[in-house]
């Protein structure tokens, strides 16, 4: 879509993909958090599943171990906002841009992969935003799939129902960034999950820049 007298190309935004038929994309929001990050990623390695972490910018540095070891074990990043604080979208535009921009700038620095794309906290989606996003070139990835993980325990009965649910194309939302008395069960239903999802002949797929610049229409 082309904005009438502007050089400006909004985008579409992301929540699946119609042409994957088998292929379904994890993806693992709120990390590096040094005391979760580590254990959803041994069990993504037991099981040989690729996956994309939207991470929050100022906890890279800190955390550039974690970040190296998820890069190295195939994985993708993808931009979750300098601070993750919903105080921003109140901003204005260039303010929203230094918010995405300032992430991918920390990427170049510390010499790890460009983002996939942008996903915002709690998934907000504003005018300025879309703005800002689309004069940085950043996809804009949501979901179609979620389970509130965050906040409650994901159990092996929703992630069955989700599924039989599923189609090929997928994006579904979890969060690697848990709480200490929970990660042990998401793990454990994590793992389950992708026994179900591959029993329904599904396979796992990281998100790429190149795809989603692709579906943004970039
Ligand atoms: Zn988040």
């Amino acid at each position: 879509m082309k904005k009438s007298g502007s050089h400006t190309q909004l985008q579409t935004l992301i929540r699946s993909f119609d042409h994957f038929e088998n292929q379904i994309f994890l993806t693992f929001d709120d990390g590096p958090n040094d005391h979760s990050t580590s254990r959803v990623l041994d069990v993504l390695k037991s099981r040989s599943v690729p996956a994309t972490f939207f991470l929050v910018g100022q906890d890279v540095r800190p955390q550039l171990k974690l970040v190296q070891r998820l890069v190295s074990e195939g994985h993708q990043l993808g931009n979750h906002s300098w601070d993750h604080l919903y105080a921003n979208y109140f901003s204005s535009e260039t303010r929203l841009r230094e918010w995405v921009g300032r992430v991918n700038q920390e990427f170049r620095d510390l010499q790890l992969p460009e983002s996939v794309g942008f996903r915002p906290p709690a998934g907000v989606v504003t005018p300025p935003l879309v703005k800002a996003l689309a004069s940085l070139r950043e996809p804009l990835i949501l979901w179609n799939e979620r389970f509130f993980d965050a906040v409650f325990q994901w159990g092996r009965a929703r992630a069955d129902r989700s599924a039989r649910r599923l189609s090929g194309g997928s994006i579904v939302l979890l969060h690697d960034g848990q709480k200490a008395e929970r990660i042990e069960a998401f793990c454990e239903t994590l793992d389950h999950y992708i026994t179900s999802l591959r029993a329904r002949g599904f396979e796992f797929a990281a998100l790429t820049r190149e795809i989603c610049l692709t579906e943004s229409g970039f």
